[in-house]
């Protein structure tokens, strides 16, 4: 096992891999801008180096500063967390040039599940059931109106290159058409320096339904079941819970079966998601992620394992600590994402926290880096806290989560604490009969 381990990330993320590798007995360092010396994540890691200025190109996504930073404290490992650098294959084959262990998927399988067309056939060739579609990158207009009529309205044009819901474009006919793949192709170039796109069907009432994969490298994989994450707002997730309320446990044991088989086959190694859109009974396959996921919390509440624990496990060789059959869901968890944001259009809410009260009691996890004094600094991602709440089924975690937000307190910046309230008062949630465009409706009728 390592004897220490760097992370390289901020915020909640960063502090739950401190908390991973303290119960493990491994030491952490943390690396940090220079506008997080305070931060709650160099405060809890062992060591602490400053990598760079604020904006994260020459500090969290600087690859030579983070590799220094390694040499200089011995750190054996790296952590990614998620954003910045858990996705960058050039990243990882760099680590590794260096005779260091990055705690993640290898370069290869990065590179491939990154690029979204790579994905799909690497999917489709494991048995994945995958959205109707151009097949491949759709390179002229004429082959976008040829291959969208021959899928038939509406389509979505995705780039590639694809991330955070930036890129991508619906048309819902033919007039629409020359407009949305002008634009995804913009948008792409602009955001991902790449305007490749590929057109899918366009699923109009699906929910986002994904699976939770771990393998050990070596040709054995399971999977934890799913969450469902379809509240989004502009594809940005903003509650997730699982089990989903739309599948069952026939259902659950099918697509589980099929994604794990699948990234046994490729020696998959580490914690993997397998994202669906979800319709009239049928998966269809968007986009893996290589990483650990934001809303992971909420799998680790259902099955009582540690992600982060067995990431680092596999990592340094060491078998996976539980089979397919170790594996019951027990009970219900929600995960609502806490940003630092003003409502009604969700602006960015940066500043100083002056009081924070994190929740607690049975079944409440808060994962946050906040204190009381903090100083938020507006330089990065808003997310400041994710409250998890755990129950014996889905009504009492509901209960559980309007109990624990009635006593979570941060003051000082504008939050969407007030919105997990109203859609709390909704009958829909309260059923979980909802879809990924709800949320987007409920918003502009509500707020
Ligand atoms: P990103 O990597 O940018 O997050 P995804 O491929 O994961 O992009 O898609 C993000 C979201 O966009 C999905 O959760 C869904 O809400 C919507 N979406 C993507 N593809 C389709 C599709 N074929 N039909 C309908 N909605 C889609």
């Amino acid at each position: 096992m390592f004897d220490k381990i760097l992370i390289a990330n901020r915020g909640e993320i960063a502090l739950r891999v401190v908390r991973a590798a303290r119960e493990m007995g491994i030491r952490t360092v943390a690396v940090h801008s220079t506008a997080d010396a305070d931060a709650m994540h160099v405060r809890m890691a062992d060591e602490s180096v400053c990598i760079g200025p604020p904006p994260s190109p020459q500090s969290y996504l600087s690859i030579p500063a983070i590799i220094s930073a390694c040499e200089i404290t011995g750190a054996q490992a790296i952590h990614p967390g998620y954003g910045f650098l858990s996705e960058n294959a050039n990243f990882v084959q760099i680590v590794e040039d260096h005779d260091l262990t990055f705690i993640g998927p290898t370069a290869e399988h990065i590179r491939v599940m990154g690029d979204k067309i790579t994905a799909i056939e690497t999917m489709k060739a494991l048995g994945v059931p995958c959205v109707p579609g151009s097949d491949g990158g759709v390179p002229t207009l004429e082959d976008a109106r040829r291959i969208a009529s021959e899928i038939g309205y509406p389509v979505i044009i995705k780039a590639t290159a694809g991330g955070g819901g930036r890129g991508m474009k619906v048309a819902e006919s033919a007039s629409q058409l020359d407009t949305a793949f002008g634009a995804a192709r913009s948008e792409a170039k602009a955001a991902f320096g790449n305007d490749e796109v590929y057109i899918e069907k366009y699923l109009t009432t699906p929910r986002h339904i994904e699976i939770q994969v771990f393998g050990d490298g070596k040709g054995n994989a399971v999977h934890l079941g799913e969450r469902d994450c379809s509240l989004q707002r502009r594809h940005q997730k903003v509650f997730e819970e699982a089990p989903g309320p739309a599948i069952d446990a026939k259902t659950r044991a099918d697509i589980g079966k099929t994604c794990a088989e699948a990234v046994a086959r490729i020696n998959y190694i580490g914690a993997g998601t397998i994202e669906f859109l979800y319709e009239n009974g049928e998966f269809y396959f968007i986009e893996m992620n290589t990483r650990l996921q934001v809303e992971h919390p909420v799998t680790e509440a259902i099955f009582r394992q540690d992600l982060v624990r067995e990431q680092i496990r596999v990592a340094a060789g060491l078998p996976m600590s539980f089979t397919q059959d170790d594996l019951k869901i027990d009970g219900h968890a929600i995960e609502v994402r806490i940003n630092a944001e003003k409502l009604p259009n969700f602006a960015p809410s940066p500043g100083k926290i002056s009081q924070y009260h994190a929740p607690g009691g049975l079944g409440v996890r808060m994962d946050s880096a906040l204190y009381d004094g903090y100083s938020i600094p507006p330089y990065y991602d808003s997310l400041i806290g994710k409250l998890i709440v755990h129950g014996r089924d889905r009504p009492e975690a509901l209960a559980r989560l309007e109990r624990a937000l009635g006593e979570l307190i941060v003051d000082g910046v504008e939050t969407t604490i007030p919105l997990f309230n109203d859609l709390l008062a909704e009958k829909d949630i309260l059923t979980g009969a909802y879809n990924i465009h709800w949320l987007e409706e409920w918003l502009e009728n509500n707020l």
